[in-house]
């Protein structure tokens, strides 16, 4: 089924585009966390950003980048976090893959509130576990 922002790419639903590429798609969010809240969205609809191809994934970094500095701009050279919600336990509602470019007023809340410490030898331990997966 084609998720919601396969529809705004076929022009099916509106949206406040900010650009379109060959490739990529970026629009405000409709339900902004700040104002300016930006999306940027694969035209392909994949779910996850490791199912996004190899190929493509340099034209989507320079689009993140490129609007992410617009954004900054267009708000006094605002702060910002780029946020992917990759998969329904990070909190991705739309299966489709984006970034989500978050303009971050002074004092606004920090997204990353919750840490944690690692146990004695337990980080070397998640370090080897994520490098055997290269
Ligand atoms: P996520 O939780 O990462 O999947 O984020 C989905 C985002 O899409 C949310 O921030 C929504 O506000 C946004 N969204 C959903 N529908 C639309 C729409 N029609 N136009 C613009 N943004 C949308």
């Amino acid at each position: 089924m084609a998720s919601i922002f396969t529809k705004i790419i076929q022009g099916e639903i509106p949206c406040e585009k900010i650009i379109e590429t060959d490739s990529e798609i970026a629009i405000l969010d409709i339900m902004p966390c700040a104002k300016g809240h930006t999306l940027v969205i694969p035209k392909l609809e994949v779910k996850l950003l490791e199912d996004v191809p190899e190929s493509e994934a340099l034209s989507l970094m320079r689009t993140i980048q490129y609007v992410a500095k617009a954004v900054s701009t267009a708000f006094d050279r605002i702060d910002y976090n780029i946020i992917l919600n990759n998969g329904s336990n990070a909190g991705q509602e739309v299966e489709h893959v984006h970034f989500h470019i978050l303009p971050r007023p002074k004092g606004s809340l920090r997204p990353f509130h919750q840490r944690s410490n690692y146990a004695e030898g337990e980080m070397q331990e998640v370090g080897a576990k994520i490098r055997n997966c290269l």
